[in-house]
């Protein structure tokens, strides 16, 4: 059995995540204690609980603690299955971090499934549902896991009742990759988006502000202006850069009180710091991605603009249950460089 500290590093519910995801997939059981000692309300929450029961449900799992505010759990997987999932968080959790923490025991199972999650779709500290559908699935592709996914409906904080599916089909072996010099920018593109009733000059001015904060760029932006319906009112911006090598995605939510030339700004500011800092994956994709470069076969290696906590703490929980052997070049909170040995 692993022992897992919670509390290490970022400290947050990214370390039960990636946990679940490997033990699923290695069928290999965890404790896992000090859950979420990182944050103002330590124990899971009820995303996590979610995450738990989802994971349980997908390998028949034995579980102890898995209880809202519980600071230990204890999670022995059975085989893992493919199948037609559907899962409702019942708040406005993210549907994007539950359907990341499905995707290794689901890739390798002998036959495709389908996964139709509820909950938050664009909520704070998560990757919004384009973040997924435009940089992490296709980024995933590259190194030969062939997973898609759709937006149903939009979700937003604190109502939720948002509704994504994706398709994840089954992958023989992991290719190792390097995502070394992201070369020159090719395109940037986007939305800015308004929904619940709120008035569309809205989604025009997170547009504008965004547009206008990228405006030095080689490339021109462009950037949709949305408006879609949801039962909740909430807006957002989301921008993809593409350079010859590489994809990364940058985002910002609206919230009360939050001017929309803010929101546009943040997200073209992220950007911005991204390729002027230089690498190949933004900090978020490097965080995510891997998992999946841990998991394949032969070395990976990769540069991004920021060794962010989070990257730190999953290159933790992966060698806990692969060995992986890690190179990080760099300072934290800086660019840098990670090579994988798995
Ligand atoms: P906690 O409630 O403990 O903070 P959490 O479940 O929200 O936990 P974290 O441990 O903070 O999770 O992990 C959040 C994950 O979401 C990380 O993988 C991070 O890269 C990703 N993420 C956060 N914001 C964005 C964003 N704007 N775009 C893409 N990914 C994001």
């Amino acid at each position: 059995m692993r022992d897992i500290d919670g509390s290490y590093g970022e400290g947050g519910g990214q370390i039960l995540r990636t946990a679940l995801g490997l033990s699923c997939l290695l069928r290999k059981p965890f404790r896992l204690f000090n859950i979420r000692k990182g944050r103002r309300k330590p124990g899971l929450m009820p995303q996590h609980l979610a995450c738990v029961r989802l994971l349980a449900l997908i390998s028949k799992a034995k579980v102890h603690g898995a209880d809202v505010g519980s600071t230990e759990l204890l999670f022995e997987p059975g085989e893992s299955g493919s199948g037609d999932y559907f899962f409702d968080i019942g708040t406005a959790g993210s549907t994007s971090l539950l359907l990341q923490a499905a995707v290794p025991p689901l890739i390798f199972a002998k036959t495709p499934s389908r996964i139709t999650l509820a909950g938050g779709t664009h909520v704070p500290f998560s990757p919004p549902f384009q973040f997924i559908s435009e940089v992490f699935l296709p980024m995933l592709g590259r190194l030969g896991i062939g997973v898609s996914a759709s937006l149903d409906r939009y979700g937003f904080y604190p109502k939720g009742g948002g509704k994504i599916s994706a398709v994840l089909n089954p992958c023989r072996k992991i290719c190792g990759i390097s995502f070394e010099e992201p070369g020159a920018i090719v395109s940037v593109s986007g939305v800015s988006a308004v929904a619940g009733g709120l008035p569309p000059s809205i989604a025009e001015r997170q547009k504008r502000s965004a547009g206008a904060a990228l405006a030095g760029m080689p490339v021109r932006p462009s950037i949709e202006a949305l408006r879609v319906d949801t039962y909740s009112p909430g807006t957002f911006v989301f921008l993809k850069a593409e350079t010859e090598t590489s994809v990364s995605g940058f985002s910002s939510l609206g919230e009360r009180g939050k001017r929309a030339e803010t929101v546009g700004e943040e997200a073209a500011r992220e950007l911005l710091r991204h390729l002027e800092a230089g690498g190949c994956l933004d900090p978020r994709l490097a965080d995510q991605l891997v998992v999946y470069l841990s998991l394949a076969e032969g070395p990976s290696s990769f540069t991004t603009s920021r060794i962010s906590g989070h990257l730190l703490t999953n290159l933790m929980v992966i060698k806990t249950f692969l060995g992986t052997r890690f190179l990080v070049e760099g300072e934290k909170e800086r660019p840098g460089r990670v090579k994988i040995i798995p």
